[in-house]
């Protein structure tokens, strides 16, 4: 067991908020910039259904990045790995989340994985569905499921403050439709990939769907198999593969879990076998980490050997 009480997590929230100074909310989609830099929230989410908590855990955050594991796994199930591995890569790429170089140099209609943007957008455009409202319909039944949670939805106005000044994720669409990586219509695709990264819950959620990917795809609590544990096990591969951006290698010998972070200062994490984690500390490093989040998993993995390794 991790931590036993919501107390001693708020000793850890506490001496890891001290480096939220160091950080800056993402400002790059204007909607995010309102964030609080100062907040710091997790909560732990264990198989047996009780939870711990430490911050202001009933604020909610978008997804960002986040949502790629969760589209990842639906088109896994939607469309099966061998078809879903002809069209994205398998491979992390040590570049930022929104590069373009490695698409020109290396992979022109396959993008390298399905956690940078390229291979997100190739992703969210596998999603099964006749138009967008069904795609995202989709989508969202699948969140609220692992989440058991039905009233999850998305965030209107960060995912039109994305829709609206999103010229990079656009011109990726461009460079791949240009490749046939892309065939339908990019507006559709950027609408729904905007609103897929706008879905809004809070941390005991995050937590939740955690536990489900720790949990081999079973939600512990109903005995449910949402999703195959094969198709748990490649998310949770490239979480750990190319999870928290260019700085998954570090992560991977610091902390040593599968976990997925998102501009919006979240981090999700599942921790094989034991548990799922939800932060939220909307201040970044440098690499689109959040700073205290990743301090906060730094000291709870050396406390309570969390290492996977
Ligand atoms: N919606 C964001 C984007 O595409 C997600 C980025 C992220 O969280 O890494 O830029």
């Amino acid at each position: 067991m991790l931590c036993q009480s919501n107390e001693e997590l708020n000793e850890y929230v506490k001496e890891a908020k001290r480096y939220t100074v160091k950080g800056k909310v993402a400002d790059y989609i204007p909607a995010l910039a309102k964030a609080n830099p100062n907040d710091l929230s997790i909560a732990i989410h264990y198989p047996d259904g009780s939870c711990i908590s430490a911050g202001d855990i009933e604020k909610k955050i978008t997804l960002q990045s986040i949502s790629k594991v969760i589209s990842l796994a639906l088109v896994l199930m939607d469309r099966g790995p061998e078809y879903v591995f002809e069209r994205v890569g398998m491979e992390p790429t040590g570049d930022p989340f929104n590069s373009m170089i490695k698409l020109e140099t290396l992979a022109p209609s396959k993008p390298l994985n399905p956690m940078i943007n390229a291979g997100a957008l190739v992703v969210t455009q596998m999603i099964k569905g006749a138009d967008v409202e069904e795609k995202f319909e989709r989508l969202l039944s699948f969140i609220r499921e692992l989440a058991d949670d039905p009233k999850i939805t998305y965030n209107e106005e960060v995912a039109r403050s994305e829709f609206e000044t999103t010229y990079l994720n656009r011109s990726l669409c461009y460079f791949l439709k240009q490749h046939g990586a892309i065939n339908g219509e990019i507006e559709e695709l950027i609408d729904l990939y905007t609103k897929q990264c706008a879905v809004e819950m809070n941390c005991l959620d995050l937590a939740r769907i955690g536990v489900v990917f720790a949990m081999d795809g079973i939600d512990p609590m109903s005995g449910k198999q949402i999703m195959p544990a094969n198709v748990a096990r490649i998310c949770k591969t490239f979480m750990v593969t190319c999870g928290m951006y260019n700085a998954s290698g570090e992560f991977a010998i610091k902390i040593g879990i599968p976990a997925k972070s998102g501009v919006s200062g979240g981090i999700m994490g599942a921790v094989p076998g034991r548990f799922g984690i939800g932060i939220f500390g909307p201040a970044l490093d440098e690499k689109g980490n959040s700073i205290a989040g990743i301090k906060l998993l730094e000291l709870l993995s050396k406390k309570y050997k969390l290492s996977m390794f």
